[in-house]
Protein backbone atom coordinates (compact mmCIF):
# COMPACT_ATOMS: atom_id res chain seq x y z
CA UNK A 1 0.00 0.00 0.00
CA UNK A 2 3.21 2.69 0.16
CA UNK A 3 2.75 3.58 -3.20
CA UNK A 4 -0.46 4.88 -2.25
CA UNK A 5 0.57 7.21 0.66
CA UNK A 6 -0.11 10.28 -0.55
CA UNK A 7 -3.41 9.19 -2.22
CA UNK A 8 -4.45 7.55 1.46
CA UNK A 9 -2.99 10.73 3.15
CA UNK A 10 -5.62 13.03 1.18
CA UNK A 11 -8.53 11.06 1.06
CA UNK A 12 -7.44 10.95 5.27
CA UNK A 13 -7.75 14.91 5.14
CA UNK A 14 -11.00 15.43 3.34
CA UNK A 15 -12.43 12.69 5.62
CA UNK A 16 -11.21 14.07 8.27
CA UNK A 17 -12.66 17.76 7.55
CA UNK A 18 -16.14 16.29 7.34
CA UNK A 19 -18.44 18.16 9.96
CA UNK A 20 -15.54 19.56 11.28
CA UNK A 21 -14.89 23.47 11.62
CA UNK A 22 -12.69 24.95 8.76
CA UNK A 23 -9.01 24.04 9.83
CA UNK A 24 -9.74 21.48 12.48
CA UNK A 25 -9.57 17.83 11.72
CA UNK A 26 -11.42 15.01 13.33
CA UNK A 27 -10.02 14.85 16.71
CA UNK A 28 -10.49 11.27 18.05
CA UNK A 29 -10.29 12.58 21.86
CA UNK A 30 -14.15 14.65 21.43
CA UNK A 31 -15.17 10.99 21.49
CA UNK A 32 -13.09 9.18 23.95
CA UNK A 33 -14.78 8.42 27.32
CA UNK A 34 -12.07 6.76 29.36
CA UNK A 35 -10.32 7.73 32.12
CA UNK A 36 -10.64 11.52 33.22
CA UNK A 37 -6.36 11.41 33.44
CA UNK A 38 -5.78 10.71 29.92
CA UNK A 39 -8.74 13.22 29.16
CA UNK A 40 -6.93 16.13 30.75
CA UNK A 41 -3.49 14.83 29.34
CA UNK A 42 -4.11 14.68 25.79
CA UNK A 43 -5.62 17.57 23.44
CA UNK A 44 -5.66 15.82 20.56
CA UNK A 45 -5.55 12.65 18.57
CA UNK A 46 -5.78 13.10 15.12
CA UNK A 47 -5.37 9.49 12.68
CA UNK A 48 -3.75 9.21 9.57
CA UNK A 49 -1.28 7.28 8.10
CA UNK A 50 2.73 6.72 7.81
CA UNK A 51 5.15 4.87 5.63
CA UNK A 52 7.94 2.96 7.56
CA UNK A 53 10.73 0.58 5.98
CA UNK A 54 8.56 0.26 2.95
CA UNK A 55 5.20 -0.45 4.90
CA UNK A 56 2.10 1.95 5.54
CA UNK A 57 1.10 2.13 8.96
CA UNK A 58 -2.09 3.57 10.67
CA UNK A 59 -0.45 7.01 12.61
CA UNK A 60 -2.15 8.76 15.16
CA UNK A 61 -0.60 12.47 16.49
CA UNK A 62 -1.29 12.77 19.73
CA UNK A 63 -0.70 16.51 21.07
CA UNK A 64 -0.33 16.04 25.35
CA UNK A 65 0.09 18.62 28.28
CA UNK A 66 2.23 16.30 30.44
CA UNK A 67 3.73 12.93 29.91
CA UNK A 68 1.31 9.39 29.80
CA UNK A 69 1.84 6.66 32.15
CA UNK A 70 2.15 3.48 30.92
CA UNK A 71 -1.34 1.89 31.85
CA UNK A 72 -2.40 5.13 30.22
CA UNK A 73 -0.42 4.71 26.99
CA UNK A 74 -2.22 1.02 26.75
CA UNK A 75 -5.71 2.34 27.44
CA UNK A 76 -4.91 5.23 24.81
CA UNK A 77 -3.30 2.68 22.61
CA UNK A 78 -6.71 -0.14 22.52
CA UNK A 79 -8.96 3.22 22.40
CA UNK A 80 -7.15 4.49 19.13
CA UNK A 81 -6.80 0.95 17.58
CA UNK A 82 -10.61 0.42 18.24
CA UNK A 83 -11.29 3.83 16.42
CA UNK A 84 -9.31 2.14 13.41
CA UNK A 85 -11.19 -1.05 13.24
CA UNK A 86 -14.83 0.28 14.09
CA UNK A 87 -15.15 3.53 14.70
CA UNK A 88 -13.26 6.01 12.65
CA UNK A 89 -11.76 3.77 10.14
CA UNK A 90 -15.34 2.03 9.47
CA UNK A 91 -16.59 5.33 8.00
CA UNK A 92 -12.78 5.90 6.19
CA UNK A 93 -13.11 2.23 4.49
CA UNK A 94 -15.82 3.45 2.93
CA UNK A 95 -14.43 6.23 1.12
CA UNK A 96 -13.30 5.57 -2.42
CA UNK A 97 -10.06 6.45 -3.02
CA UNK A 98 -8.57 7.45 -6.88
CA UNK A 99 -5.55 6.03 -7.83
CA UNK A 100 -3.58 6.33 -10.91
CA UNK A 101 -4.61 2.67 -11.90
CA UNK A 102 -7.92 2.96 -10.96
CA UNK A 103 -10.03 2.79 -7.09
CA UNK A 104 -8.91 1.67 -3.60
CA UNK A 105 -10.65 1.03 -0.12
CA UNK A 106 -8.71 1.07 2.75
CA UNK A 107 -9.24 -1.43 5.84
CA UNK A 108 -6.70 -0.76 8.64
CA UNK A 109 -5.47 -4.03 10.28
CA UNK A 110 -4.61 -4.62 13.71
CA UNK A 111 -1.37 -6.23 14.18
CA UNK A 112 -1.57 -5.88 18.14
CA UNK A 113 1.90 -3.62 17.69
CA UNK A 114 2.54 -0.02 18.18
CA UNK A 115 5.64 2.27 18.32
CA UNK A 116 6.02 5.51 19.97
CA UNK A 117 7.81 8.50 17.90
CA UNK A 118 8.30 10.93 19.64
CA UNK A 119 8.62 14.56 18.00
CA UNK A 120 10.10 16.87 20.75
CA UNK A 121 13.42 16.61 21.17
CA UNK A 122 13.89 17.29 24.72
CA UNK A 123 10.87 15.14 26.09
CA UNK A 124 12.53 12.09 27.23
CA UNK A 125 14.92 14.05 28.94
CA UNK A 126 11.99 16.58 30.23
CA UNK A 127 10.71 13.71 31.15
CA UNK A 128 13.02 11.93 33.21
CA UNK A 129 13.82 15.56 34.66
CA UNK A 130 10.33 16.21 35.98
CA UNK A 131 8.61 13.10 37.41
CA UNK A 132 10.03 10.26 39.65
CA UNK A 133 9.64 7.00 39.24
CA UNK A 134 6.81 5.19 41.58
CA UNK A 135 7.47 3.28 44.62
CA UNK A 136 4.84 1.96 46.60
CA UNK A 137 4.29 0.25 49.88
CA UNK A 138 1.52 -2.74 49.53
CA UNK A 139 0.35 -4.53 52.27
CA UNK A 140 -1.49 -7.35 51.71
CA UNK A 141 -4.94 -6.47 52.22
CA UNK A 142 -3.88 -3.47 50.30
CA UNK A 143 -2.08 -0.01 50.48
CA UNK A 144 -1.96 0.37 53.55
CA UNK A 145 -0.61 4.05 53.41
CA UNK A 146 -3.19 4.84 50.79
CA UNK A 147 -6.06 3.16 52.95
CA UNK A 148 -4.39 5.76 55.88
CA UNK A 149 -4.02 8.22 53.78
CA UNK A 150 -8.03 8.50 52.65
CA UNK A 151 -9.09 7.86 56.05
CA UNK A 152 -7.20 11.32 56.92
CA UNK A 153 -8.86 12.84 53.59
CA UNK A 154 -12.12 11.86 54.38
CA UNK A 155 -11.20 13.11 58.30
CA UNK A 156 -9.99 16.41 56.83
CA UNK A 157 -12.80 17.40 54.82
CA UNK A 158 -15.21 16.41 57.83
CA UNK A 159 -12.70 19.42 59.79
CA UNK A 160 -11.56 16.90 61.41
CA UNK A 161 -7.63 16.58 60.01
CA UNK A 162 -6.71 16.36 63.77
CA UNK A 163 -8.23 13.42 64.40
CA UNK A 164 -5.99 11.26 62.24
CA UNK A 165 -2.71 13.04 64.28
CA UNK A 166 -4.76 11.92 67.89
CA UNK A 167 -5.26 8.46 66.70
CA UNK A 168 -1.85 7.46 66.00
CA UNK A 169 -0.68 10.04 69.35
CA UNK A 170 -3.10 8.09 71.90
CA UNK A 171 -2.01 4.78 70.53
CA UNK A 172 1.93 5.77 71.07
CA UNK A 173 0.88 7.34 74.63
CA UNK A 174 -0.92 4.60 75.65
CA UNK A 175 2.51 2.48 74.68
CA UNK A 176 4.25 4.19 77.37
CA UNK A 177 7.51 3.71 75.82
CA UNK A 178 9.50 6.96 76.63
CA UNK A 179 13.54 5.69 75.20
CA UNK A 180 12.78 2.54 72.52
CA UNK A 181 15.23 -0.46 73.24
CA UNK A 182 14.83 -1.89 69.99
CA UNK A 183 12.79 -1.62 66.53
CA UNK A 184 9.61 -2.79 68.05
CA UNK A 185 9.25 0.09 70.64
CA UNK A 186 10.61 2.19 68.10
CA UNK A 187 7.98 1.70 66.28
CA UNK A 188 5.20 1.80 68.29
CA UNK A 189 6.99 4.79 69.83
CA UNK A 190 6.44 6.22 66.35
CA UNK A 191 3.27 4.85 64.51
CA UNK A 192 1.58 3.64 67.51
CA UNK A 193 0.51 -0.13 67.53
CA UNK A 194 -2.05 -0.50 64.61
CA UNK A 195 0.45 0.39 61.97
CA UNK A 196 3.16 -0.72 63.63
CA UNK A 197 1.59 -4.31 63.37
CA UNK A 198 0.15 -4.05 59.73
CA UNK A 199 3.03 -2.29 58.32
CA UNK A 200 6.34 -2.84 60.32
CA UNK A 201 6.58 -6.18 61.60
CA UNK A 202 5.73 -8.25 59.15
CA UNK A 203 7.83 -6.73 56.53
CA UNK A 204 10.92 -6.13 58.79
CA UNK A 205 10.98 -9.73 60.12
CA UNK A 206 11.09 -11.02 57.01
CA UNK A 207 13.19 -8.68 55.80
CA UNK A 208 15.90 -9.50 58.47
CA UNK A 209 15.24 -12.65 59.65
CA UNK A 210 14.90 -11.57 63.01
CA UNK A 211 12.46 -10.66 65.75
CA UNK A 212 11.77 -6.88 66.10
CA UNK A 213 12.44 -7.36 69.66
CA UNK A 214 15.95 -8.31 68.61
CA UNK A 215 16.49 -5.09 66.05
CA UNK A 216 17.87 -1.83 66.89
CA UNK A 217 15.72 0.83 66.96
CA UNK A 218 18.04 3.47 64.64
CA UNK A 219 16.37 0.96 61.27
CA UNK A 220 12.89 2.26 61.67
CA UNK A 221 13.75 6.07 61.40
CA UNK A 222 13.94 5.35 57.84
CA UNK A 223 10.08 4.80 57.76
CA UNK A 224 8.24 8.38 56.56
CA UNK A 225 5.60 9.18 58.70
CA UNK A 226 3.14 11.42 57.00
CA UNK A 227 -0.40 12.69 57.35
CA UNK A 228 -0.61 13.77 53.21
CA UNK A 229 -2.16 12.14 50.82
CA UNK A 230 1.00 10.02 49.09
CA UNK A 231 2.03 6.41 49.34
CA UNK A 232 5.31 6.88 47.98
CA UNK A 233 7.94 4.86 50.33
CA UNK A 234 10.60 7.81 50.83
CA UNK A 235 10.23 11.95 51.61
CA UNK A 236 12.50 13.13 49.06
CA UNK A 237 11.90 15.33 46.12
CA UNK A 238 14.21 13.31 44.21
CA UNK A 239 13.86 9.70 43.19
CA UNK A 240 15.14 7.51 40.67
CA UNK A 241 18.11 6.60 39.27
CA UNK A 242 20.72 8.73 36.86
CA UNK A 243 19.21 9.01 33.73
CA UNK A 244 20.91 6.13 31.88
CA UNK A 245 22.14 4.36 35.11
CA UNK A 246 24.51 4.46 37.44
CA UNK A 247 26.43 2.22 35.00
CA UNK A 248 27.31 5.59 32.73
CA UNK A 249 28.70 7.43 36.00
CA UNK A 250 31.16 4.96 36.64
CA UNK A 251 32.42 4.34 33.36
CA UNK A 252 32.77 8.29 32.34
CA UNK A 253 34.73 7.99 36.12
CA UNK A 254 36.83 5.74 35.16
CA UNK A 255 37.66 6.32 31.37
CA UNK A 256 41.42 6.24 30.91
CA UNK A 257 42.06 4.02 34.08
CA UNK A 258 43.03 0.64 34.34
CA UNK A 259 40.40 -1.84 35.87
CA UNK A 260 40.43 -5.08 36.53
CA UNK A 261 37.26 -7.24 37.07
CA UNK A 262 36.63 -10.37 38.99
CA UNK A 263 39.71 -9.64 41.03
CA UNK A 264 39.66 -10.74 44.09
CA UNK A 265 41.57 -8.54 46.75
CA UNK A 266 42.25 -11.60 49.25
CA UNK A 267 43.31 -14.06 46.56
CA UNK A 268 45.94 -11.00 45.13
CA UNK A 269 46.18 -9.13 48.38
CA UNK A 270 50.32 -8.64 48.51
CA UNK A 271 50.30 -7.23 44.60
CA UNK A 272 47.11 -4.23 45.51
CA UNK A 273 48.64 -3.52 48.52
CA UNK A 274 51.66 -2.62 46.67
CA UNK A 275 50.27 -1.17 43.72
CA UNK A 276 49.62 2.37 45.17
CA UNK A 277 50.60 4.29 47.96
CA UNK A 278 47.12 4.21 49.43
CA UNK A 279 44.13 1.52 48.93
CA UNK A 280 40.69 2.33 49.19
CA UNK A 281 38.88 -0.92 50.27
CA UNK A 282 35.13 -1.52 50.03
CA UNK A 283 35.26 -4.90 51.08
CA UNK A 284 34.60 -6.75 54.29
CA UNK A 285 36.12 -5.20 57.23
CA UNK A 286 36.49 -8.12 59.25
CA UNK A 287 37.65 -10.43 56.21
CA UNK A 288 40.56 -7.78 56.33
CA UNK A 289 41.58 -8.39 59.65
CA UNK A 290 40.93 -12.41 58.74
CA UNK A 291 38.34 -12.36 61.40
CA UNK A 292 40.52 -12.14 64.62
CA UNK A 293 38.32 -11.03 67.30
CA UNK A 294 35.35 -12.80 65.54
CA UNK A 295 32.69 -12.64 62.47
CA UNK A 296 30.18 -9.70 61.95
CA UNK A 297 27.22 -10.74 60.30
CA UNK A 298 25.19 -9.67 57.42
CA UNK A 299 22.06 -9.92 55.74
CA UNK A 300 21.82 -11.22 51.92
CA UNK A 301 19.33 -11.80 49.30
CA UNK A 302 18.17 -13.87 46.45
CA UNK A 303 16.99 -12.14 43.22
CA UNK A 304 14.44 -14.06 41.01
CA UNK A 305 13.99 -11.70 37.61
CA UNK A 306 11.84 -13.05 34.92
CA UNK A 307 11.27 -11.33 31.08
CA UNK A 308 7.24 -10.91 30.60
CA UNK A 309 5.89 -10.76 27.20
CA UNK A 310 3.94 -7.90 28.46
CA UNK A 311 4.89 -3.88 28.37
CA UNK A 312 3.76 -3.62 31.93
CA UNK A 313 3.18 -5.20 34.81
CA UNK A 314 2.49 -3.26 38.19
CA UNK A 315 2.86 0.43 37.14
CA UNK A 316 5.52 1.24 39.38
CA UNK A 317 9.25 1.29 39.32
CA UNK A 318 9.17 -0.72 43.00
CA UNK A 319 6.32 -2.03 44.82
CA UNK A 320 7.22 -3.21 48.49
CA UNK A 321 5.26 -6.12 49.89
CA UNK A 322 4.25 -5.24 54.19
CA UNK A 323 3.02 -8.52 54.98
CA UNK A 324 4.83 -11.68 56.56
CA UNK A 325 3.18 -14.41 54.25
CA UNK A 326 4.43 -12.97 51.07
CA UNK A 327 7.90 -14.34 50.78
CA UNK A 328 9.85 -12.12 48.63
CA UNK A 329 9.97 -7.94 49.89
CA UNK A 330 9.13 -6.18 46.53
CA UNK A 331 8.96 -6.59 42.53
CA UNK A 332 11.31 -4.31 40.70
CA UNK A 333 10.04 -3.23 37.71
CA UNK A 334 12.65 -1.67 35.69
CA UNK A 335 11.08 0.19 33.19
CA UNK A 336 9.34 2.31 35.02
CA UNK A 337 13.19 3.77 36.58
CA UNK A 338 13.06 5.46 32.93
CA UNK A 339 10.07 5.32 31.88
CA UNK A 340 10.09 3.09 29.40
CA UNK A 341 7.89 2.20 26.70
CA UNK A 342 9.33 -1.08 25.43
CA UNK A 343 6.85 -4.32 24.04
CA UNK A 344 8.57 -6.56 27.00
CA UNK A 345 9.03 -5.80 30.84
CA UNK A 346 11.44 -7.49 33.09
CA UNK A 347 11.09 -7.76 37.00
CA UNK A 348 12.63 -8.93 39.75
CA UNK A 349 11.71 -10.48 43.16
CA UNK A 350 13.49 -9.84 45.54
CA UNK A 351 13.73 -12.63 48.50
CA UNK A 352 15.81 -11.92 51.66
CA UNK A 353 18.21 -14.70 52.26
CA UNK A 354 20.58 -15.66 55.28
CA UNK A 355 24.24 -14.61 54.82
CA UNK A 356 26.97 -17.59 54.23
CA UNK A 357 30.20 -17.01 53.37
CA UNK A 358 29.50 -17.81 49.51
CA UNK A 359 26.97 -15.23 49.32
CA UNK A 360 26.95 -11.90 48.92
CA UNK A 361 26.93 -9.94 51.96
CA UNK A 362 24.19 -7.18 51.16
CA UNK A 363 23.65 -5.54 54.24
CA UNK A 364 25.34 -5.19 57.73
CA UNK A 365 23.34 -6.70 60.73
CA UNK A 366 23.87 -3.61 62.92
CA UNK A 367 22.38 -4.64 66.36
CA UNK A 368 24.50 -4.03 69.91
CA UNK A 369 26.78 -7.21 69.16
CA UNK A 370 28.07 -6.77 65.73
CA UNK A 371 28.51 -2.69 66.63
CA UNK A 372 30.64 -3.59 69.50
CA UNK A 373 32.80 -5.96 67.24
CA UNK A 374 32.95 -3.10 64.19
CA UNK A 375 34.51 -0.73 67.27
CA UNK A 376 37.45 -3.45 67.57
CA UNK A 377 38.12 -3.83 63.80
CA UNK A 378 37.25 -0.24 63.53
CA UNK A 379 40.24 1.11 65.62
CA UNK A 380 42.39 -0.84 64.07
CA UNK A 381 41.38 0.36 60.63
CA UNK A 382 42.33 3.85 62.19
CA UNK A 383 46.00 3.01 62.56
CA UNK A 384 46.58 2.06 59.52
CA UNK A 385 47.48 5.30 57.22
CA UNK A 386 47.44 3.83 53.94
CA UNK A 387 44.32 2.31 53.63
CA UNK A 388 40.77 4.10 53.67
CA UNK A 389 37.87 1.76 54.64
CA UNK A 390 34.87 2.73 52.52
CA UNK A 391 31.26 2.05 52.03
CA UNK A 392 28.81 -0.59 53.28
CA UNK A 393 31.10 -3.15 54.09
CA UNK A 394 34.45 -1.22 54.63
CA UNK A 395 32.39 0.92 57.37
CA UNK A 396 29.72 -1.89 58.21
CA UNK A 397 27.24 0.44 57.58
CA UNK A 398 23.95 0.65 56.27
CA UNK A 399 24.00 3.49 52.96
CA UNK A 400 21.40 4.52 50.99
CA UNK A 401 22.86 5.54 47.37
CA UNK A 402 22.68 9.31 48.12
CA UNK A 403 24.33 8.70 51.43
CA UNK A 404 27.62 6.54 50.10
CA UNK A 405 28.10 9.30 47.24
CA UNK A 406 28.11 11.74 49.71
CA UNK A 407 30.72 9.85 52.17
CA UNK A 408 32.85 9.25 49.18
CA UNK A 409 32.96 13.09 48.19
CA UNK A 410 34.14 14.09 51.33
CA UNK A 411 36.53 11.53 51.95
CA UNK A 412 38.24 12.79 48.41
CA UNK A 413 37.95 16.16 49.83
CA UNK A 414 39.32 14.94 53.35
CA UNK A 415 42.30 13.61 50.90
CA UNK A 416 43.25 16.28 48.54
CA UNK A 417 42.27 19.02 50.81
C1 LIG B 1 19.28 -4.95 47.24
C2 LIG B 1 19.68 -3.56 47.59
C3 LIG B 1 18.78 -2.53 47.34
C4 LIG B 1 19.14 -1.22 47.59
N1 LIG B 1 18.25 -0.23 47.32
C5 LIG B 1 18.60 1.04 47.53
C6 LIG B 1 17.68 2.08 47.23
O1 LIG B 1 16.56 1.86 46.80
N2 LIG B 1 18.07 3.36 47.45
C7 LIG B 1 19.32 3.66 47.92
O2 LIG B 1 19.62 4.84 48.07
N3 LIG B 1 20.20 2.68 48.22
C8 LIG B 1 19.87 1.39 48.04
N4 LIG B 1 20.75 0.38 48.36
C9 LIG B 1 22.06 0.74 48.95
C10 LIG B 1 23.11 1.05 47.91
O3 LIG B 1 23.10 0.07 46.90
C11 LIG B 1 24.43 1.07 48.65
O4 LIG B 1 24.40 2.10 49.56
C12 LIG B 1 25.63 1.27 47.77
O5 LIG B 1 25.73 0.40 46.71
C13 LIG B 1 26.82 1.09 48.68
O6 LIG B 1 27.96 1.41 47.96
P1 LIG B 1 29.36 0.85 48.47
O7 LIG B 1 30.39 1.45 47.61
O8 LIG B 1 29.45 1.00 49.93
O9 LIG B 1 29.25 -0.71 48.25
P2 LIG B 1 29.12 -1.53 46.92
O10 LIG B 1 28.33 -0.80 45.90
O11 LIG B 1 28.70 -2.88 47.31
O12 LIG B 1 30.64 -1.55 46.43
C14 LIG B 1 31.61 -2.36 47.05
C15 LIG B 1 32.53 -2.87 45.98
O13 LIG B 1 33.61 -3.56 46.57
C16 LIG B 1 33.85 -4.74 45.83
N5 LIG B 1 34.44 -5.77 46.70
C17 LIG B 1 33.96 -6.25 47.87
N6 LIG B 1 34.80 -7.20 48.35
C18 LIG B 1 35.79 -7.32 47.45
C19 LIG B 1 36.94 -8.17 47.36
N7 LIG B 1 37.22 -9.04 48.31
N8 LIG B 1 37.75 -8.04 46.30
C20 LIG B 1 37.48 -7.13 45.31
N9 LIG B 1 36.40 -6.32 45.32
C21 LIG B 1 35.58 -6.43 46.39
C22 LIG B 1 32.48 -5.18 45.39
O14 LIG B 1 32.56 -6.06 44.27
C23 LIG B 1 31.83 -3.85 45.06
O15 LIG B 1 32.06 -3.49 43.72
C24 LIG B 1 20.42 -0.93 48.13
C25 LIG B 1 21.30 -1.96 48.40
C26 LIG B 1 20.93 -3.27 48.14
C27 LIG B 1 21.92 -4.37 48.43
Amino acid sequence: MSQYESEIKEAIEKYNAIGNEEGKPCNLMDYFDGSAAIKEKVISAIPSVKQKEGVLYGCTTLELTTFLEQPETEELYEYVTGQYSDGWGEGFEQQEIQVGDGEIYVHFWQSGDYEIQISDPDYQQKETEMRRPKMQLVGQDGNVFSILARANKLLQANGQRQEAKEMIAKQVSESGIKEPKNLEEQAISLVGKTIYEKLVKGYTEKQWGKKAIELPAFIIKRLPVRFIYDNNYFNDSYQGIPIGGYTKIIEKMLNGIDVKLNYDFFEHREELENIAEKVVFTGMIDKYYNYKFGELEYRSLKFETEILDQSNYQGNAVINYTDYETPFTRIIEHKHFEFGTQKKTVITREYPDNWTSEKEPYYPINNEKNNELYEKYKELSEKEPNVIFGGRLGQYKYYDMHKVIEEALNCVKNEFN
